[in-house]
């Protein structure tokens, strides 16, 4: 089937197949042959690869990455795509297609059956509604993965790459950047999507580390301080730490432990760095095995 990264070709297919948009699916489909390429060279693709694509759609990016990757792993969830895929990817004997949630899948057992265990490169333009979660469950599972370079909203691309004491610094900054380098490929605008999105979009690349960039004795307590920290913006760290039911510190230990790390007693969470709470979170488990002794 020919490309699929123009309008024309892509009514042809929702009308031929009278396909309807499901929104709660998160459904907008990539119509911009620039933006595909785009994609495509930043994650970089040899015949070695295989890709873990998630959300085809009407197989748009798919043909693409068909012909540069050894091997293509689809995961849709809407039923009614899968005729469509059927066709639209005829022809290209390296794709599989899975229709399934990809937040219920066990991705590491996937990469057991398809690809030997090793690691794969995740390559999409994401349904918006599951971002988090997608990201999230690729990173902190022991899913085997190289790369992953996604199309995301823009907002959320910018809070992944954001920094210290910015706006946008978050759980997410620091959750994301604990696992992997992230860097902005692109910025796409809606028009450049069918139905078009209210939001803008970005092209994102994580490319996960092989050791975290920070050493933490307790890597959940590290996470653990920086939610409270995060859920309670307004606040002093400490009291955001105070008000956790997650964190079971008193208020003398987690101020030795920030007198420790020389940061005042009225710092907020939002300013410290990925190696401040993991310094931090060292400080408390140190402490508390000090007191046991
Ligand atoms: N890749 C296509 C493109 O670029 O034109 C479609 C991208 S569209 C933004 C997101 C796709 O993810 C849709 O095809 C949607 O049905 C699918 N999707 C939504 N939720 C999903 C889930 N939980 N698991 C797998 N696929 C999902």
């Amino acid at each position: 089937m020919a490309d699929l990264s123009n309008p024309k070709k892509t009514i042809e297919v929702i009308q031929k197949y009278k396909f309807v948009f499901q929104k709660k699916f998160g459904q907008n489909f990539l119509i911009d042959a620039h933006v595909v390429e785009k994609i495509l060279s930043s994650a970089a693709l040899t015949q070695e690869d295989c890709v873990l694509e998630i959300g085809p759609g009407i197989g748009t990016m798919t043909q693409a990455l068909a012909e540069r990757a050894g091997q293509v792993i689809a995961v849709e969830i809407d039923r009614n795509l899968i005729p469509i895929l059927s066709d639209t990817l005829v022809g290209y004997s390296n794709v599989t297609v899975i229709c399934a949630d990809i937040l219920k899948m066990d991705l590491k057992k996937l990469a057991q059956e398809q690809n030997g265990g090793r690691p794969f490169k995740v390559v999409a333009n994401l349904p918006y509604y599951i971002t988090t979660p997608i990201i999230m469950g690729l990173l902190e599972g022991d899913v085997p993965v190289e790369t992953i370079t996604i199309m995301v909203q823009k907002e959320v691309a910018d809070r992944i790459k954001e920094e210290p004491g910015k706006k946008e610094y978050g759980a997410l900054s620091l959750a994301v950047q604990y696992y992997a380098k992230p860097e902005i490929v692109a910025n796409v605008p809606p028009n450049c999507f069918m139905p078009r999105p209210k939001v803008g979009s970005a092209v994102i690349r994580l490319t996960r580390y092989q050791e975290p960039p920070v050493f933490t004795v307790d890597e959940k307590l590290m996470f653990a301080l920086i939610r409270a920290s995060f859920n309670q913006r307004r606040k002093t760290l400490v009291n955001g730490l105070l008000n956790s039911p997650e964190i079971v510190y008193t208020k003398e230990q987690i101020q030795t432990a920030l007198e420790e790390q020389n940061l005042s007693l009225s710092v907020r969470g939002e300013t410290l760095s990925l190696q401040q709470f993991a310094e931090l979170s060292n400080s408390l488990v140190k402490m508390i095995e000090k007191e046991e002794e």
